[in-house]
């Protein structure tokens, strides 16, 4: 058996591995290694509606959804490949109750820095007149935003890495972490034991029983998330823009030319599945909703046609919001998880952050202290001033 040593391993090869993996690699901390059980960008990342937007309820999340959407919009530039990134612009619509809210997030938002604006119902109507807008009473509209390929970002990470001499074990399972009492040891795995320091576990849902055994509690559960994609009209003209129907729960985003990709808005309204990768077909029920959900808000597309169904999993958090950086029980030892439903534009800079802390010891851009992975055993999780009603977007 093969005894391999490493300055840093990374678990997981979906976006937040990959793009981790590449910004340790670029920094030249060493001998890095990426380990992958499955296929790079298998797990959540494949199955990703990769919407790129920036609105958030929290600064530290805007400021972050800003920085990856400077990197999507010049990817080739900065990472090298094909993000797949479309501009499309990204409309949220919210119930008349949560306007007041819409207003104030907006406002940060330009604070930070991002493009994005209130709309009135008849700007909504100049913007997208094929909606029904008698339920609107104001949006929010980033130009900017849009949605990517995830696969290929994640491929494009992988590359990156690459060429700047990090090594990938895929294939390989990692069965378990050994820390001793200065902290990280090794990780094992199917293909043999990698000696490291440093072990940065970015493995999903499945990151809490990996750390388990090390007595770290991280409360992340897999939760199913259905899509359904529409075969819209022939009559309906050119692709919408991404649109947040945050009154009726779902968001839409356009598929090829002809086609629209349909989702839910709250990150819960899935069901709880550890078995979630192993049965991809949605139920029946869930579809169907999906889909009167699409034709209420595009009134005309009755007859819009179900083209296919598909499960992806969520790792939820109990506040939805990732857990970020070192974890404080096991020296060496760093996650990035519980993204809940919108880690894939923000694996541009979480990969970014998580090698400045390892590195440096400190971030800039953001403190990841904020998204300390021991905020839920503090009983200090994240919660927002300008939170929505229904659902979130972060
Ligand atoms: C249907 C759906 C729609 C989404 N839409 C959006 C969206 O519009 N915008 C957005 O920003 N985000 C969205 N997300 C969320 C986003 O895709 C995820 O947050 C992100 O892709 C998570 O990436 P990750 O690398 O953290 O995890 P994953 O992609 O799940 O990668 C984890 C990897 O770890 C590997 N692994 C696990 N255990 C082991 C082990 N023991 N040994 C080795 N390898 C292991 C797995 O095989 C997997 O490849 C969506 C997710 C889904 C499912």
């Amino acid at each position: 058996m093969r005894h391999d040593v490493a300055d840093v391993v990374v678990i997981g090869g979906g976006a937040t591995g990959a793009s981790i993996v590449w910004q340790l690699a670029r920094r030249r901390v060493g001998r890095v290694v990426l380990v992958e059980q499955d296929a790079i960008a298998g797990g959540g990342t494949g199955w990703s509606s990769a919407l790129v937007r920036q609105h958030y309820t929290h600064e530290e999340l805007a400021r972050m959804a800003l920085h990856s959407l400077q990197v999507f919009e010049r990817f080739d530039e900065v990472v090298g490949g094909d993000a797949g990134f479309r501009r499309t612009g990204f409309l949220v619509l919210v119930k008349p109750e949560d306007v007041e809210t819409l207003a104030a997030n907006v406002a940060m938002h330009r604070r930070v820095g991002i493009e994005a604006e209130i709309l009135s119902p008849d700007e909504v109507a100049d913007l997208e007149p094929r909606i029904a807008r008698d339920d609107v009473v104001a949006a929010a509209w980033e130009p900017r935003s849009g949605y990517a390929d995830p696969v290929g970002t994640t491929a494009g990470f992988v590359e990156a890495a690459r060429r700047n001499g990090a090594e990938f074990r895929v294939g390989a399972r990692v069965e378990r972490i050994v820390a001793g009492p200065a902290g990280v040891e090794a990780v094992e795995t199917s293909g043999g034991p990698i000696a490291t320091r440093t072990v940065i576990v970015a493995a999903g849902y499945r990151t809490r029983e990996l750390v388990a055994p090390l007595g770290v509690d991280l409360p992340i559960t897999p939760i199913r998330h259905d899509i359904a994609i529409v075969g819209r009209t022939p009559d309906f003209g050119p692709p919408h823009p991404v649109i947040s129907d945050r009154i009726n729960g779902s968001y839409f985003r356009p598929e090829g030319p002809d086609m629209t990709l349909i989702g839910t808005t709250a990150a819960h309204e899935g069901h709880e599945d550890p078995e979630v990768e192993q049965h991809r077909e949605p139920y029946a029920e869930d579809v169907e909703t999906l889909v009167l959900r699409f034709s209420k808000r595009f009134p005309r597309q009755e007859e819009a046609t179900l083209r296919k169904g598909y499960t992806g999993v969520y790792d939820c958090s109990p506040d939805l919001q990732p857990l970020l950086g070192p974890v404080r029980e096991v020296p060496g030892l760093h996650v990035g998880t519980g993204f809940s439903g919108h880690g894939f534009k923000l694996s541009p800079v979480v990969g970014e952050l998580i090698a400045e802390q390892i590195v440096t010891g400190r971030t800039e851009l953001v403190d990841l202290h904020f998204f300390r992975p021991h905020r839920f055993a503090e009983g200090q999780p994240i919660q927002s001033s300008r939170a929505y009603s229904v659902g979130t977007l972060g």
